[in-house]
Protein backbone atom coordinates (compact mmCIF):
# COMPACT_ATOMS: atom_id res chain seq x y z
CA UNK A 1 0.00 0.00 0.00
CA UNK A 2 1.71 3.21 -1.14
CA UNK A 3 1.66 6.13 1.72
CA UNK A 4 0.10 9.61 1.72
CA UNK A 5 1.21 12.88 2.85
CA UNK A 6 -1.63 15.71 3.39
CA UNK A 7 0.54 18.62 2.82
CA UNK A 8 -0.37 21.91 5.09
CA UNK A 9 -3.76 20.75 6.20
CA UNK A 10 -5.77 22.60 8.96
CA UNK A 11 -6.24 19.97 11.96
CA UNK A 12 -7.31 21.18 15.37
CA UNK A 13 -7.26 24.86 13.88
CA UNK A 14 -3.57 25.31 13.62
CA UNK A 15 -1.62 24.30 9.61
CA UNK A 16 0.45 20.78 9.97
CA UNK A 17 1.09 17.62 7.60
CA UNK A 18 0.02 14.33 8.67
CA UNK A 19 1.83 10.87 6.99
CA UNK A 20 -0.44 7.58 6.38
CA UNK A 21 1.45 4.70 5.65
CA UNK A 22 0.05 1.28 5.49
CA UNK A 23 -3.48 1.77 7.57
CA UNK A 24 -2.17 4.32 10.23
CA UNK A 25 -1.19 7.69 10.96
CA UNK A 26 2.13 7.31 11.48
CA UNK A 27 3.13 11.36 11.78
CA UNK A 28 1.79 15.10 12.34
CA UNK A 29 3.78 17.93 12.38
CA UNK A 30 5.28 20.52 10.14
CA UNK A 31 8.30 18.42 8.77
CA UNK A 32 6.78 14.65 8.75
CA UNK A 33 9.06 12.27 6.41
CA UNK A 34 8.48 12.25 2.97
CA UNK A 35 8.64 8.47 1.48
CA UNK A 36 9.61 8.29 -2.25
CA UNK A 37 6.50 6.60 -3.13
CA UNK A 38 4.30 8.44 -1.24
CA UNK A 39 1.00 10.35 -2.58
CA UNK A 40 0.72 14.13 -2.27
CA UNK A 41 -1.99 15.57 -1.03
CA UNK A 42 -2.41 19.38 -1.16
CA UNK A 43 -4.11 20.38 2.15
CA UNK A 44 -4.13 24.02 1.87
CA UNK A 45 -7.66 24.82 2.22
CA UNK A 46 -8.63 22.21 3.56
CA UNK A 47 -9.30 20.89 7.20
CA UNK A 48 -8.23 17.62 8.35
CA UNK A 49 -11.35 15.94 10.55
CA UNK A 50 -11.77 11.80 11.13
CA UNK A 51 -14.04 10.47 9.48
CA UNK A 52 -17.82 9.37 10.44
CA UNK A 53 -19.31 6.16 11.76
CA UNK A 54 -23.18 5.77 10.59
CA UNK A 55 -24.31 3.78 13.62
CA UNK A 56 -27.68 2.47 12.20
CA UNK A 57 -28.95 1.69 8.44
CA UNK A 58 -30.66 -0.01 6.40
CA UNK A 59 -28.62 0.78 3.11
CA UNK A 60 -30.05 -1.03 0.06
CA UNK A 61 -33.43 0.94 1.47
CA UNK A 62 -32.03 3.66 -0.17
CA UNK A 63 -33.45 2.65 -3.69
CA UNK A 64 -37.16 3.14 -1.70
CA UNK A 65 -35.74 6.90 -0.96
CA UNK A 66 -39.15 9.12 -1.74
CA UNK A 67 -41.81 6.58 -1.39
CA UNK A 68 -44.77 7.07 0.68
CA UNK A 69 -43.76 9.95 2.12
CA UNK A 70 -46.18 11.57 4.74
CA UNK A 71 -48.03 8.45 5.18
CA UNK A 72 -48.83 7.42 8.59
CA UNK A 73 -46.41 4.39 9.85
CA UNK A 74 -48.65 1.86 9.24
CA UNK A 75 -49.81 2.20 6.33
CA UNK A 76 -46.45 3.72 5.07
CA UNK A 77 -45.60 -0.03 5.44
CA UNK A 78 -47.87 -2.09 5.07
CA UNK A 79 -48.88 -0.66 1.41
CA UNK A 80 -45.94 1.00 0.57
CA UNK A 81 -42.10 0.35 2.03
CA UNK A 82 -43.31 -3.63 2.39
CA UNK A 83 -44.71 -4.49 -0.74
CA UNK A 84 -41.82 -2.46 -2.83
CA UNK A 85 -39.56 -4.82 -0.83
CA UNK A 86 -40.68 -7.88 -2.10
CA UNK A 87 -39.61 -6.68 -5.69
CA UNK A 88 -35.60 -6.56 -4.13
CA UNK A 89 -33.36 -8.90 -5.60
CA UNK A 90 -29.78 -9.57 -5.52
CA UNK A 91 -29.35 -7.44 -7.70
CA UNK A 92 -31.44 -4.57 -6.50
CA UNK A 93 -29.81 -4.79 -3.45
CA UNK A 94 -26.17 -4.64 -4.39
CA UNK A 95 -26.63 -1.52 -6.68
CA UNK A 96 -28.70 -0.70 -3.70
CA UNK A 97 -25.73 -0.62 -1.32
CA UNK A 98 -23.80 0.65 -3.72
CA UNK A 99 -25.84 3.99 -3.85
CA UNK A 100 -25.71 3.84 -0.32
CA UNK A 101 -21.71 3.53 0.12
CA UNK A 102 -21.60 6.38 -3.12
CA UNK A 103 -24.17 8.87 -0.97
CA UNK A 104 -22.02 8.14 2.28
CA UNK A 105 -18.77 8.36 0.57
CA UNK A 106 -19.66 11.75 -0.36
CA UNK A 107 -20.73 13.04 2.65
CA UNK A 108 -17.77 11.31 4.79
CA UNK A 109 -18.59 8.55 6.51
CA UNK A 110 -16.59 5.64 6.76
CA UNK A 111 -18.05 3.09 8.71
CA UNK A 112 -21.49 2.07 8.99
CA UNK A 113 -23.69 -0.75 10.82
CA UNK A 114 -26.51 -1.98 8.51
CA UNK A 115 -29.50 -4.25 9.40
CA UNK A 116 -30.62 -6.23 5.78
CA UNK A 117 -30.80 -8.96 4.15
CA UNK A 118 -29.00 -10.54 0.63
CA UNK A 119 -25.74 -9.76 2.82
CA UNK A 120 -23.42 -11.36 0.82
CA UNK A 121 -24.31 -9.29 -2.06
CA UNK A 122 -24.38 -6.33 0.38
CA UNK A 123 -20.73 -6.96 1.31
CA UNK A 124 -19.49 -7.33 -2.00
CA UNK A 125 -20.95 -3.94 -3.14
CA UNK A 126 -19.16 -2.36 0.08
CA UNK A 127 -15.89 -4.02 -0.47
CA UNK A 128 -16.12 -2.91 -4.30
CA UNK A 129 -16.63 0.87 -2.64
CA UNK A 130 -14.07 0.86 -0.09
CA UNK A 131 -15.38 1.60 3.17
CA UNK A 132 -16.38 -0.40 6.29
CA UNK A 133 -19.47 -2.52 6.35
CA UNK A 134 -20.85 -4.27 9.45
CA UNK A 135 -23.92 -6.43 8.15
CA UNK A 136 -26.70 -7.35 10.46
CA UNK A 137 -28.32 -10.56 10.04
CA UNK A 138 -31.80 -9.36 10.21
CA UNK A 139 -33.73 -12.15 12.37
CA UNK A 140 -37.49 -12.15 13.32
CA UNK A 141 -39.86 -14.92 15.61
CA UNK A 142 -37.54 -17.48 16.89
CA UNK A 143 -34.54 -17.14 14.35
CA UNK A 144 -34.84 -21.17 13.96
CA UNK A 145 -33.24 -20.38 10.50
CA UNK A 146 -30.37 -18.42 12.25
CA UNK A 147 -28.07 -21.95 13.13
CA UNK A 148 -24.43 -22.43 13.22
CA UNK A 149 -23.78 -23.74 10.17
CA UNK A 150 -25.92 -21.27 8.11
CA UNK A 151 -24.23 -17.74 11.15
CA UNK A 152 -20.82 -19.64 9.46
CA UNK A 153 -21.49 -20.02 6.00
CA UNK A 154 -22.48 -16.39 5.60
CA UNK A 155 -19.88 -15.13 8.01
CA UNK A 156 -17.16 -16.88 4.78
CA UNK A 157 -19.68 -14.91 2.43
CA UNK A 158 -19.67 -11.48 4.19
CA UNK A 159 -16.12 -11.23 5.60
CA UNK A 160 -14.06 -13.18 2.69
CA UNK A 161 -15.91 -10.08 0.28
CA UNK A 162 -13.01 -7.84 1.76
CA UNK A 163 -11.01 -7.12 5.10
CA UNK A 164 -13.25 -4.18 6.03
CA UNK A 165 -16.69 -6.23 6.35
CA UNK A 166 -18.10 -7.64 9.49
CA UNK A 167 -20.59 -9.92 10.26
CA UNK A 168 -23.36 -9.05 13.32
CA UNK A 169 -26.48 -10.49 14.13
CA UNK A 170 -29.39 -8.08 14.18
CA UNK A 171 -32.88 -9.23 15.57
CA UNK A 172 -35.38 -6.99 14.50
CA UNK A 173 -36.94 -5.83 17.68
CA UNK A 174 -38.07 -7.21 20.89
CA UNK A 175 -42.06 -6.90 19.11
CA UNK A 176 -40.73 -9.13 16.25
CA UNK A 177 -38.88 -11.62 17.64
CA UNK A 178 -39.91 -14.04 20.17
CA UNK A 179 -38.26 -13.96 23.80
CA UNK A 180 -36.54 -17.65 22.35
CA UNK A 181 -35.42 -15.69 19.61
CA UNK A 182 -33.70 -12.70 21.17
CA UNK A 183 -32.02 -14.91 23.67
CA UNK A 184 -30.69 -16.96 20.54
CA UNK A 185 -29.40 -14.22 19.44
CA UNK A 186 -27.87 -13.53 21.77
CA UNK A 187 -25.94 -16.77 22.56
CA UNK A 188 -24.76 -16.26 19.16
CA UNK A 189 -23.51 -13.24 19.29
CA UNK A 190 -21.57 -14.27 22.37
CA UNK A 191 -20.24 -17.68 20.83
CA UNK A 192 -18.86 -15.69 17.61
CA UNK A 193 -17.91 -12.33 19.36
CA UNK A 194 -20.40 -10.31 16.81
CA UNK A 195 -22.06 -6.88 17.35
CA UNK A 196 -25.93 -7.33 18.63
CA UNK A 197 -27.89 -4.82 16.63
CA UNK A 198 -31.72 -4.12 17.51
CA UNK A 199 -34.14 -1.44 17.26
CA UNK A 200 -35.11 -0.49 20.86
CA UNK A 201 -37.99 1.93 22.61
CA UNK A 202 -38.34 3.45 19.22
CA UNK A 203 -42.00 4.43 19.83
CA UNK A 204 -44.00 4.86 23.24
CA UNK A 205 -46.64 2.48 21.91
CA UNK A 206 -43.70 -0.36 22.24
CA UNK A 207 -42.75 0.31 25.55
CA UNK A 208 -46.90 0.15 26.58
CA UNK A 209 -46.95 -2.80 24.83
CA UNK A 210 -44.21 -4.51 26.49
CA UNK A 211 -45.40 -3.79 29.81
CA UNK A 212 -48.70 -5.07 28.96
CA UNK A 213 -46.98 -8.45 27.37
CA UNK A 214 -44.07 -9.15 29.70
CA UNK A 215 -44.39 -6.44 32.55
CA UNK A 216 -41.32 -5.23 31.89
CA UNK A 217 -40.00 -2.34 30.31
CA UNK A 218 -37.61 -3.19 27.04
CA UNK A 219 -34.31 -3.07 28.19
CA UNK A 220 -35.38 -4.76 31.55
CA UNK A 221 -36.52 -7.72 29.45
CA UNK A 222 -33.01 -7.63 27.73
CA UNK A 223 -32.01 -7.89 31.51
CA UNK A 224 -34.51 -10.31 32.62
CA UNK A 225 -33.63 -13.35 29.92
CA UNK A 226 -29.76 -12.51 29.97
CA UNK A 227 -29.03 -10.99 26.70
CA UNK A 228 -27.22 -8.20 28.22
CA UNK A 229 -25.17 -10.36 30.07
CA UNK A 230 -24.79 -11.92 26.84
CA UNK A 231 -23.94 -9.67 24.88
CA UNK A 232 -21.94 -7.12 27.49
CA UNK A 233 -20.15 -4.15 25.37
CA UNK A 234 -21.43 -5.43 21.78
CA UNK A 235 -24.97 -4.40 21.88
CA UNK A 236 -26.37 -1.60 19.91
CA UNK A 237 -29.53 -0.13 21.06
CA UNK A 238 -30.96 1.97 17.72
CA UNK A 239 -33.34 4.93 18.48
CA UNK A 240 -33.07 4.13 22.69
CA UNK A 241 -36.00 6.95 22.86
CA UNK A 242 -38.64 6.12 26.04
CA UNK A 243 -36.33 4.91 28.98
CA UNK A 244 -36.78 5.47 32.47
CA UNK A 245 -33.83 5.80 34.92
CA UNK A 246 -33.48 2.11 35.77
CA UNK A 247 -33.12 1.52 32.11
CA UNK A 248 -30.23 3.80 31.72
CA UNK A 249 -28.82 2.43 34.52
CA UNK A 250 -28.98 -1.37 33.32
CA UNK A 251 -27.60 0.10 29.59
CA UNK A 252 -24.62 1.44 31.33
CA UNK A 253 -23.29 -0.86 33.43
CA UNK A 254 -23.50 -3.58 30.03
CA UNK A 255 -22.00 -1.27 28.31
CA UNK A 256 -24.63 -0.58 25.50
CA UNK A 257 -23.94 1.56 22.80
CA UNK A 258 -27.46 3.60 22.10
CA UNK A 259 -27.38 5.03 18.42
CA UNK A 260 -29.85 8.28 18.06
CA UNK A 261 -31.34 8.67 14.46
CA UNK A 262 -33.23 12.19 15.23
CA UNK A 263 -34.16 12.31 11.29
CA UNK A 264 -35.78 9.14 10.99
CA UNK A 265 -37.36 9.11 14.56
CA UNK A 266 -38.98 13.02 13.29
CA UNK A 267 -40.22 11.85 10.32
CA UNK A 268 -41.89 9.21 11.02
CA UNK A 269 -43.74 11.04 13.83
CA UNK A 270 -42.21 8.98 17.15
CA UNK A 271 -41.65 11.72 18.90
CA UNK A 272 -39.10 13.48 20.64
CA UNK A 273 -37.50 12.09 23.60
CA UNK A 274 -33.33 10.96 23.48
CA UNK A 275 -31.93 11.64 27.01
CA UNK A 276 -28.96 12.67 25.96
CA UNK A 277 -27.74 14.14 28.77
CA UNK A 278 -28.89 11.49 31.59
CA UNK A 279 -27.45 9.14 28.97
CA UNK A 280 -23.91 10.58 28.94
CA UNK A 281 -23.71 11.39 32.60
CA UNK A 282 -24.33 7.46 32.94
CA UNK A 283 -21.16 6.86 30.77
CA UNK A 284 -23.81 5.20 28.03
CA UNK A 285 -21.66 5.03 24.57
CA UNK A 286 -24.07 7.68 22.80
CA UNK A 287 -23.61 7.23 18.74
CA UNK A 288 -25.34 9.00 15.81
CA UNK A 289 -27.19 6.92 12.77
CA UNK A 290 -29.39 8.27 9.62
CA UNK A 291 -31.64 4.91 9.45
CA UNK A 292 -32.52 3.76 6.53
CA UNK A 293 -33.25 6.35 3.64
CA UNK A 294 -36.16 5.00 3.02
CA UNK A 295 -37.43 6.71 6.12
CA UNK A 296 -34.85 9.64 6.76
CA UNK A 297 -34.08 10.26 3.13
CA UNK A 298 -30.30 10.89 3.30
CA UNK A 299 -27.60 9.02 5.18
CA UNK A 300 -25.81 12.46 5.29
CA UNK A 301 -24.29 12.57 8.99
CA UNK A 302 -23.77 16.47 9.34
CA UNK A 303 -27.44 16.98 8.76
CA UNK A 304 -28.32 14.32 11.84
CA UNK A 305 -25.77 16.24 13.72
CA UNK A 306 -27.19 19.10 13.44
CA UNK A 307 -30.84 17.94 14.06
CA UNK A 308 -29.88 15.78 16.93
CA UNK A 309 -28.12 19.33 18.65
CA UNK A 310 -30.92 21.68 17.33
CA UNK A 311 -33.07 19.19 19.03
CA UNK A 312 -31.22 18.51 22.22
CA UNK A 313 -30.69 22.81 22.61
CA UNK A 314 -34.24 23.44 21.80
CA UNK A 315 -35.78 20.83 23.71
CA UNK A 316 -34.01 21.49 26.97
CA UNK A 317 -34.19 25.03 26.45
CA UNK A 318 -30.69 25.35 26.66
CA UNK A 319 -27.92 26.13 24.02
CA UNK A 320 -24.83 24.93 26.22
CA UNK A 321 -26.13 21.40 25.73
CA UNK A 322 -24.38 19.20 23.22
CA UNK A 323 -21.34 21.66 22.11
CA UNK A 324 -19.79 20.74 18.57
CA UNK A 325 -16.86 18.75 20.08
CA UNK A 326 -18.94 16.07 22.12
CA UNK A 327 -20.83 15.98 18.46
CA UNK A 328 -17.80 15.05 16.82
CA UNK A 329 -17.55 12.40 19.32
CA UNK A 330 -20.63 11.32 19.15
CA UNK A 331 -20.26 11.02 15.27
CA UNK A 332 -16.75 9.59 14.65
CA UNK A 333 -15.14 8.09 18.11
CA UNK A 334 -17.70 6.90 19.66
CA UNK A 335 -18.96 4.75 16.72
CA UNK A 336 -15.52 3.66 15.80
CA UNK A 337 -15.22 1.90 19.86
CA UNK A 338 -18.40 0.67 19.21
CA UNK A 339 -17.25 -1.34 16.04
CA UNK A 340 -13.99 -1.85 18.30
CA UNK A 341 -11.87 -0.40 15.99
CA UNK A 342 -9.22 2.19 16.40
CA UNK A 343 -9.59 5.03 14.10
CA UNK A 344 -11.90 8.00 15.46
CA UNK A 345 -9.28 10.45 16.20
CA UNK A 346 -6.19 12.17 13.98
CA UNK A 347 -3.58 10.77 15.98
CA UNK A 348 -0.26 9.58 15.55
CA UNK A 349 -0.96 5.21 15.86
CA UNK A 350 -4.77 5.70 14.80
CA UNK A 351 -6.12 3.68 12.20
CA UNK A 352 -6.44 6.23 9.22
CA UNK A 353 -9.86 6.84 8.78
CA UNK A 354 -10.48 10.03 7.99
CA UNK A 355 -11.76 13.59 5.77
CA UNK A 356 -10.53 16.59 4.28
CA UNK A 357 -13.14 19.59 4.28
CA UNK A 358 -13.46 22.27 1.61
CA UNK A 359 -12.63 25.38 3.21
CA UNK A 360 -13.78 27.38 0.40
CA UNK A 361 -17.26 25.87 0.98
CA UNK A 362 -19.16 28.78 1.76
CA UNK A 363 -20.27 26.99 5.36
CA UNK A 364 -16.21 27.99 5.90
CA UNK A 365 -16.54 31.51 4.71
CA UNK A 366 -15.34 33.59 6.85
CA UNK A 367 -14.32 30.80 9.30
CA UNK A 368 -13.98 31.88 13.56
CA UNK A 369 -14.58 28.08 14.13
CA UNK A 370 -14.19 24.76 12.12
CA UNK A 371 -16.51 22.80 14.11
CA UNK A 372 -19.09 25.34 14.15
CA UNK A 373 -19.15 25.89 9.91
CA UNK A 374 -18.71 21.62 9.90
CA UNK A 375 -22.35 21.04 12.15
CA UNK A 376 -23.78 24.19 11.69
CA UNK A 377 -23.62 25.41 8.37
CA UNK A 378 -22.02 22.90 6.13
CA UNK A 379 -23.61 19.49 4.27
CA UNK A 380 -22.05 16.49 3.02
CA UNK A 381 -21.02 18.32 -0.05
CA UNK A 382 -18.49 20.09 1.96
CA UNK A 383 -16.36 17.06 2.44
CA UNK A 384 -13.09 16.99 -0.65
CA UNK A 385 -11.35 13.81 -0.11
CA UNK A 386 -11.98 10.47 2.28
CA UNK A 387 -9.60 8.37 3.21
CA UNK A 388 -10.37 4.96 4.86
CA UNK A 389 -8.40 2.42 5.76
CA UNK A 390 -5.01 4.10 4.91
CA UNK A 391 -6.58 4.10 0.72
CA UNK A 392 -8.08 7.26 -0.86
CA UNK A 393 -12.14 6.57 -1.83
CA UNK A 394 -12.37 10.02 -2.40
CA UNK A 395 -10.46 12.88 -4.14
CA UNK A 396 -11.58 15.95 -5.46
CA UNK A 397 -15.04 14.65 -4.93
CA UNK A 398 -14.08 12.08 -7.44
CA UNK A 399 -15.62 8.53 -6.57
CA UNK A 400 -14.67 5.86 -9.17
CA UNK A 401 -17.63 4.37 -10.67
CA UNK A 402 -19.87 6.84 -9.88
CA UNK A 403 -21.81 6.92 -13.43
CA UNK A 404 -22.96 3.85 -13.44
CA UNK A 405 -23.73 3.60 -10.11
CA UNK A 406 -25.81 6.47 -10.71
CA UNK A 407 -27.91 4.75 -14.25
CA UNK A 408 -27.92 1.52 -12.08
CA UNK A 409 -30.10 2.96 -9.38
CA UNK A 410 -32.69 4.53 -11.67
CA UNK A 411 -32.98 1.11 -13.64
CA UNK A 412 -33.03 -1.04 -10.19
CA UNK A 413 -35.50 1.51 -8.99
CA UNK A 414 -38.12 0.74 -11.68
CA UNK A 415 -38.48 -2.71 -10.51
CA UNK A 416 -39.56 -1.66 -6.76
CA UNK A 417 -42.58 -0.11 -8.08
CA UNK A 418 -46.31 -1.64 -8.10
ZN1 LIG B 1 -33.88 1.02 11.51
Amino acid sequence: MESIVIKDVLLNERTTSILIENNLISGIGDHVPMPDNAFVIEGKGKAALPSFANMHTHAAMTLLKGMGSDLPLHSWLNDCIWPAEKHLDCEAVYWGVKLACLEMIKSGTTLFNDMYFLLPWAAKAVAEMGIRGILGINVFGDGDELTNEAFLQLRDEVEGAGELLKLSIAPHSIYTVSEKGLVHCAEMSHRYGTLYQIHMSETEKEVQDCLAAHNCRPYELLERTGVLELTESRLVGAHSLYLDAEEIDLMARHHVTATHNPCSNLKLGSGYRFLYSKLREAGVNITLGTDGSASSNNLDMIEAARLMSYLQKGVRQDPTVLPTNELLQVTTENGFKAAGINAGRIEVGKVADLILVDLNNLAFIPMHDTLSGLFYAAHGDAVDTVICNGRIVMHNRHVEGEEEIRTQAFRQARKLRP
